[in-house]
Order: structure tokens, then C-alpha cells, then sequence
């Protein structure tokens, strides 16, 4: 059995769950639930970041123990399981005694490397991204251009560094090795246009006295780590790091996926700070866009922000994930709109998926209501689909050799969108079947035919449901129920559908008044 693991960014506990975090865990679940499907035990893991500046700050505010307070926040993130329909294994919070332990651990690796020491720093820090900024990182009245409201602080202070800079040429090399490292392409030309322009040791520690809200430092009481440091570690603490090997051997290197803002932080800093640590790179970074909202970067102040929870609690959590995996382009930005959302969803969802099924079902269950088997290959191919000029194949043909070796070579390339359209290619040229063979006035006429017309369109709802098993989980059961089959994931070679019985049920996806 082949080992995956995928994880997402940690997001910071701090704020609530943004869409452009539900994208990304969704599309994280999405690869997952493929690679369950190929048979492959799969690591899927998620968290929350939980130390730094912003959320002690807040705690003391509210008057909590920093502790009590995360615990608070976290249930936040931990409800988005069953709201997106999530299949994550692994919930890591950096709170967690483990993975603390390994973060010191991984300090220590990163020590004896001789890639971490100490010197005066005198920074401009912004609170909002928990990140220093360099003068060209701020706007014109030099406050940070995503928190325009919170001043920037100068702090200036004795702290560790990590030595990034001796990284840059060993990056580069690993760039050029491998060249789909990070996807999309013009990311990593992005990246590498960065790294190149030169890289400066940054610092992974803050003075307890000030902060104390961190990741103790190995034998150095007056420190704690800075929280991009020991959250990075998650990715590899998660997996047992470091004193289970054989399940860190076995799972790491594995997928990353995260946001445009966090290229850098990925695909250079954890990257350099692996090799510090002397552990493979990781194998591959998925680089999403953002989503915007009527065409504007989302914002408090404009009063466009949308909660994913509002959508799913309107349309669906199904609804919701296709619009992520098909409406938002697979590795850039998406635009939310209710007007755009609700188009999509009726045209495609309520007209299309859903009303074919339902049609298909009625039919099958006023015609045949004790069901249909699987005609002989002779009757099949009387029927078979017209491909091209001269070309005929028998639809379970077309679904299994050619629509599914198109999305697997999709899917093999994270290319959500494609996969997701080989979907709706196979919804198209079923319709094209009703339309060509009218099952509903065929039955009036020749029983026989339109027996095996329908065993098809069975097949062909099926096929759907199969390919839907990592997009729309729910949708897929729910197909596969309404037609009797017991058997979702079958065995490599593809599906064998044989025996199709229809059901009554509810719509699949409910028109919404608006
Ligand atoms: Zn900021």
C-alpha cells in the first residue's frame, strides 16, 4: 500500500476560519479522498497555530490564560470537520506538549548546524501578520498594506537568528532540480525571483519578559521561539517526528498546500530550515489563489466578507465544495459573489447533476421497479456513443478508459478544475443520451431497448457517483444509494456494475428561493 500525506497551512487561531481556509482544506480533502480511492493510506493533516504576539494580547485583553483562551478558539476550526466534510486524520494544535518537544528538538538540529545565533535586532514588526516588513513591505504612510489600521512597531532587542542566507544557493539548486516543486509554474518562477534577489537571516526568537506566549528555547530562559518557527514544525511533528522514524520514514516528504501570501514561508523558509535540520525538502507545494469578492480583496471595512459557514448553511456543504473545486480556477484567484454562487449552483447542480438523476431514477423506478440487470455486450453496443466521425464505444467503455484516464491524469497533476470538468463532460454526453434515444417514449414502443437505454443511464449515474467520491462526498453516497449499489470504490480495473435498482428520494439539491 502506497503512503500519502498532505497537509494544509496551520492558520492562526486568532481570527475565525476565512474561505481562503476552507478552499484550502477542502482541496487538501479533495487529493486525500482521491488517494484514498487508489488504495493508498493517506496522512491528511490540519491544526491550529497557536502561540505569537496576537493572541497573547488578545487573552490578556479578555482577561484568560492564554491556554484557556486558544482552547476557546480552537473549536472554531475543529467544527469545520463536519461543515466542509472534511476527512482530515491529523488535528495538530502547537500547543500540543508533542509538539513542542519537537520543535525543540528540531531547534536543536538546526543549533548544531551552526545556522542559528544571536545579535541586536532592530526590526519594524507588524502585530497583524505576526511578521517583520521591510521598508519596500509597507505602503506609502509605512504601515503594513493587509493591516492598515494597527501601527508598526520598532522593536529592537538581543535575539536569535536563523541563518537563511546560507540557504539561498542550496535553494536554488533545488528549484532547478525540480522544477514542479512549487505549483503553479509562475509561483515558482515567483519564488525563485525571490531567492535569487537574496535571502536574510531572520529571527525565530522574542524576549519572554515581553512575550512569553511560545515554544521555551533549548537552555535559554530568557527566549521563547518566534511562532512562524515552531509552527512550520508542525508538518513533520505531526507524523510522530522525531522518535517515531518509521512513521516519519514512511510519510515524509509529502504534499504541502497553502495560500499565495504563504509561498515564501513554505517554499523557502521551512524548505531551508529542513535542511538545516538535515530532513528531506518536502515533495511538493500547491499554491492556491485567493478569493476575492465582487471583485475586492475581502474586507471587514467593505463588509464582503464571506463565512463559509453562511454558504453551507444556504446551499449545502456539497454545494460549497464544488464551487471551490470547480468555479475557483485550480491554482489562482477566485471571485465570490452570491449572484455568481447561486448561477452556478442552479445550472449546474440543481439542472444539471441533480435533475439527471432524478430523471433517471423516476424512469427506473415507474418502468422497472424490480430493477434492471446488465444487458449482453451484443445489446450494449447497439447503443454505444458516437465518438468522432466513424468512432463507437459502449458508454461503461467511455467512462472507464477514457473520461477516468482524463481525470486521473488530471488529478495527478492537482488539477481540481479539469478533474472536476471530465465530471460534467460525462453529465453532458449522458444528456445527449436521453435526448438521442428517449427512454420515456421508447418504453411505449420497444421495452426491450429502452431496458438497456436505461441500464446505461444507471451506469452513467454511477460513473458520476464514482468520480464524485472525493468532491462531493455526500452526493456520490446518496447516488450510489438511490441505484441500489453497495460497492463504491471498486477494485483497480475499474468498476463492474452489473445489477441497478432506482429509489425514491429527495432532491439532491434543493432549489433555493432566493
Ligand atoms: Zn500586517
Amino acid at each position: 500500500m502506497a503512503k500519502f500525506y498532505i497537509t494544509t497551512t496551520l492558520p492562526y487561531v486568532n481570527a475565525p476560519p476565512h474561505i481562503g481556509f476552507a478552499l484550502e482544506l477542502v482541496r487538501a480533502d479533495i487529493i486525500a479522498r482521491y488517494h484514498r480511492l487508489l488504495g493508498d493510506e493517506v496522512i491528511f493533516n490540519t491544526g491550529t497555530d497557536e502561540h505569537g504576539l496576537k493572541v497573547y494580547r488578545n487573552a490578556l485583553k479578555e482577561n484568560k490564560d492564554p491556554k484557556e483562551y486558544v482552547d476557546m478558539l480552537v473549536k472554531r476550526f475543529v467544527s469545520l470537520k463536519s461543515t466542509l466534510n472534511v476527512s482530515y486524520t491529523n488535528f495538530i494544535r502547537t500547543t500540543d506538549p508533542h509538539h513542542k518537544k519537537a520543535a525543540q528538538e528540531f531547534w536543536n538540529r538546526c543549533s548544531a548546524s551552526g545556522d542559528i545565533y544571536k545579535q541586536l535586532y532592530s526590526i519594524k514588526y507588524c502585530v497583524g501578520c505576526e511578521l517583520e516588513k521591510t521598508e519596500s513591505e509597507l505602503d506609502e504612510y509605512g504601515r503594513c498594506p493587509i493591516h492598515p489600521n494597527l501601527e508598526i512597531e520598532i522593536i529592537e532587542e538581543e535575539n536569535y537568528f536563523f541563518r537563511w542566507s546560507k540557504y539561498q544557493e542550496k535553494l536554488l539548486e533545488l528549484y532547478s532540480s525540480r522544477p514542479d516543486f512549487v505549483l503553479p509554474s509562475f509561483r515558482m518562477n515567483e519564488l525563485r525571483n525571490f531567492v535569487s534577489s537574496g535571502l536574510r537571516d531572520f529571527s525565530i526568537t522574542r524576549r519572554r519578559e515581553k512575550m512569553p506566549w511560545g515554544v521555551a528555547v533549548p537552555e535559554d530562559d530568557e527566549h521563547v521561539m518566534y511562532v512562524w518557527f515552531d509552527a512550520l514544525v508542525n508538518y513533520i511533528s505531526t507524523l510522530g517526528w522525531p522518535e517515531d522514524e518509521k512513521k516519519f520514514k514512511n510519510f515524509w516528504p509529502g504534499i504541502q498546500i497553502a495560500g499565495k501570501d504563504n509561498l515564501r514561508q513554505q517554499a523557502a523558509m521551512w524548505q531551508a530550515m529542513l535542511m538545516s535540520a538535515g530532513l528531506p525538502c518536502s515533495k511538493q507545494i500547491l499554491i492556491n489563489g485567493f478569493i476575492e469578492s465582487g471583485g475586492h480583496k475581502m474586507s471587514k471595512s467593505l463588509g464582503n466578507v464571506v463565512d463559509p459557514t453562511d454558504v453551507v448553511g444556504q446551499y449545502g456543504t456539497d454545494a460549497l465544495r464544488y464551487w471551490f473545486a470547480r468555479e475557483v480556477p485550480a491554482f489562482d484567484d477566485g471571485d465570490f459573489t452570491q449572484d455568481k454562487f447561486a448561477f452556478a449552483y442552479e445550472g449546474n447542480l440543481v439542472n444539471g447533476l441533480g435533475n439527471y438523476i432524478q430523471r433517471v431514477s423516476t424512469m427506473v423506478k415507474n418502468y422497472f421497479p424490480e430493477g434492471i440487470a446488465r444487458p449482453s455486450t451484443e445489446d450494449l453496443l447497439k447503443v454505444a456513443l458516437k465518438r468522432g466521425d466513424s468512432e463507437y464505444v459502449a458508454l461503461e467503455y467511455f467512462i472507464k478508459r477514457i473520461i477516468a484516464k482524463e481525470y486521473r491524469e488530471a488529478m495527478e497533476k492537482f488539477e481540481l478544475t479539469k478533474a472536476i470538468d471530465k465530471i460534467f463532460e460525462l453529465l453532458k454526453e449522458l444528456d445527449v443520451f436521453v435526448q438521442v434515444h428517449e427512454p420515456f417514449k421508447l418504453i411505449k414502443k420497444d421495452k426491450e431497448k429502452a431496458k438497456v437505454i436505461l441500464w446505461n443511464l444507471c451506469y452513467g449515474a454511477v460513473g458520476l457517483a464514482w468520480l464524485l467520491i472525493p468532491f462531493l462526498p455526500e452526493t456520490s453516497d446518496k447516488i450510489f444509494d438511490i441505484f441500489g449499489i453497495t460497492e463504491k470504490n471498486p477494485p483497480a480495473g475499474g468498476p463492474k456494475w452489473d445489477n441497478f435498482k432506482a429509489k425514491e428520494h429527495k432532491a439532491l439539491f434543493p432549489r433555493i428561493e432566493k
